[in-house]
């Protein structure tokens, strides 16, 4: 049993097989193995090669027959060093010599022979050195699980267990089967650790080296309370952890009896809990929360879960299923979020020396206009089917809103021109997101309808900490007063010039910050669904009062710490069921 620590950031508990995921740039696990389980290592060795000769094979019939002798050569060139003996036999014998596991003898020996490529001077050695590495990843793919396969299709139930894995990978994993995530990179608000959030899975991230000693089908608990994956589990810890399951559901089947209730405080305010959601498909179980509507679409994961980018109608019909699936119910949607670790930088030949503040977002979309335009007429085509809003996000000053104002302006006139329907009167809000935006936060709500708080990125760009980095992960923190400062001022402004306000950051989404944003005078919150029936208890068992004297007593403090621990403290005084409940195994 080994038991290694990380960041907790999506509730529950997995108990299940591994799948270890290797990265594009495999990272191959080294373990030692013993004497006398040597020879199921050669046995996975030979079972792996023969899978890839098959896959050649296969490739090279269906090249040929398609396109023809001349390109199915290089699938030749495979098969042949697939079907080499010395090549298998050198693999052996690192096994034997160096009592390793299969995948990292394999990684060894192919890593050597491309080494031993890129050193001759003929250039056709050194041209062969990526097929090299095709090859290696093919045979490595049947031992550790294929990056893009193996999450498309998964077998049986499985933890995925993975070195990182893109925003795209995680869009494409098979969400029926798959049960919790374990990542040795990434923070709280890295997006895979969201889109965890929003399957409603148990999620690990930060736990630095950790994938190097799982292997695919080994028994796992990914503990996504207290941040542990513990690996090959003994059978006292797997009576403890069924135990604190059966505890954990019956808190939830508690929670889900509210779905129906309206989310109000003991004194009579109505406090709005609305979704955010990456796949309209998300949209029937966030309702069925208790959600009353999505305040925030994240449709950027339309392009990271497709092979191509998808154009006006497939976007517009994206749209409109969310609508209908809403049915009657609004729909904030959000523009185009690419950029930083999202989809752009793999497709770049020159990846940004700093992503997250390169040309991601808005920036992105008033560099691409015609990719925006698209977009946006889809959005306003589908704006005729239900009360559909419109957000641009990552807005740092005031010509970029314009200037995105002015292009929807322009696609409006087009659509008129075309004669097709939209809503002229959609509502269109910012995203604040950058210290920059907060603190004009007065000025912006004169030009726009709603402002909503997105505090992952604006906790990031305010404290320099990169959300996904686990490394400062510590740094990154809600409570710190700079962040609450910034948010209480985009409030006042909002209220100010009357205009909507809501906050669709994770923090939203927090037990132990509602009470706080709430007091600070939040009427509408946009978080994961997982999290609605929760935040909606805590809502119910506390006054608006109660929350004001919280926000207050929380500003007077002057670190993230003091503050924490107080909102901690608050919010199991509120409700310490739930509270105490869902984090004490
Ligand atoms: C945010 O930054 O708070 C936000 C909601 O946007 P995303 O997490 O998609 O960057
Ligand atoms: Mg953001």
């Amino acid at each position: 049993m080994e038991i290694k620590k990380g960041i907790p950031v999506s509730p529950g508990v997995a108990i299940c097989p591994a799948v270890v995921i290797s990265a594009d740039d495999v990272r191959v696990p080294r373990r030692v193995i013993a004497p006398d389980q040597l020879q199921q290592e050669h046995d996975r060795v030979e079972a792996a090669f023969e899978k890839a000769r098959e896959d050649v094979r296969d490739q090279l019939a269906h090249v040929e027959q398609q396109l023809g002798p001349e390109p199915a050569k290089i699938f030749g060139f495979h098969l042949g060093m697939l079907q080499d003996p010395a090549l298998v036999q050198q693999v052996h014998g690192v096994v034997d010599d160096d009592k390793v596991n299969a995948e990292f003898a394999v990684a060894s020996v192919m890593r050597g022979i491309a080494q031993s490529f890129l050193q001759q001077d003929n250039p056709l050695f050194k041209e062969r050195v990526s097929d090299v590495y095709d090859l290696e990843k093919r045979v490595l793919m049947h031992m550790l699980g294929d990056v893009k396969a193996g999450l498309g299709k998964l077998e049986s139930e499985a933890a995925i267990v993975a070195h990182d894995l893109t925003p795209s990978q995680t869009a494409s994993m098979d969400r029926s089967k798959f049960r919790a995530l374990a990542i040795d990179l990434g923070g709280r608000t890295s997006h895979t650790a969201i889109v965890a959030r929003a399957l409603g899975i148990p999620a690990v991230v930060g736990l630095e080296n950790a994938s190097e000693s799982v292997n695919t089908g080994d028994t796992v608990i990914v503990d996504g309370h207290r941040g542990l994956l513990i690996v090959d589990p003994d059978p006292h810890q797997l009576e403890e952890y069924y135990a604190y399951l059966e505890k954990f559901r019956s808190i939830e089947s508690s929670l889900d009896e509210l779905a129906t209730l309206p989310a109000v405080t003991t004194d009579g305010t109505q406090i709005e809990l609305v979704a955010n959601i990456e796949f309209p498909d998300e949209i029937p179980d966030a309702l069925a929360r208790g959600s009353e509507g999505v305040g925030l679409y994240r449709t950027e994961y339309l392009f990271l879960s497709t092979e191509h980018a998808p154009d006006e109608n497939e976007q517009y019909e994206a749209f409109r299923e969310a609508v209908e699936l809403l049915d009657g119910k609004p729909l904030t949607i959000r523009t185009l979020d690419l950029g930083a670790d999202k989809y752009t930088q793999a497709m770049l030949r020159e990846p940004e020396p700093n992503p997250f503040l390169g040309c991601r977002s808005i920036r992105l979309c008033l560099q691409d206009l015609a990719m925006f335009k698209t977009h946006l007429r889809a959005i306003l085509r589908a704006s005729v089917h239900g009360p559909v809003k419109v957000m641009f996000p990552l807005v740092t000053n005031m010509m970029e809103l314009r200037q995105a104002r002015m292009i929807l302006n322009d696609v409006m006139e087009d659509l008129e021109e075309d004669g097709i329907e939209y809503n002229r009167e959609i509502k269109v809000g910012m995203m604040i997101e950058v210290p920059s935006a907060a603190l004009m936060s007065n000025v912006f709500a004169q030009e726009v309808d709603f402002f909503s708080i997105g505090t992952n990125d604006l906790i990031q760009y305010t404290l320099a900490v990169d959300r996904g980095n686990e490394k400062v992960a510590n740094l990154y923190s809600s409570a710190h007063p700079a962040v609450l400062s910034l948010i209480k001022d985009v409030i006042r402004a909002a209220k100010r010039k009357k205009i909507d306000v809501t906050c669709c950051g994770e923090m939203a989404g927090e037990l132990e910050y509602v009470m706080l944003l709430v007091g600070m005078g939040l009427r509408k919150l946009s978080m994961t669904p997982q999290a609605i029936p929760e935040i909606k208890k805590l809502i119910r068992s506390v006054s608006i009062k109660q929350c004001e004297r919280v926000a207050r007593r929380a500003a007077s403090y002057d670190s993230e710490r003091q503050v924490l621990n107080y909102l901690r403290d608050a919010t199991r005084n509120a409700i310490p069921e739930v509270f105490d409940g869902r984090s004490v195994v």
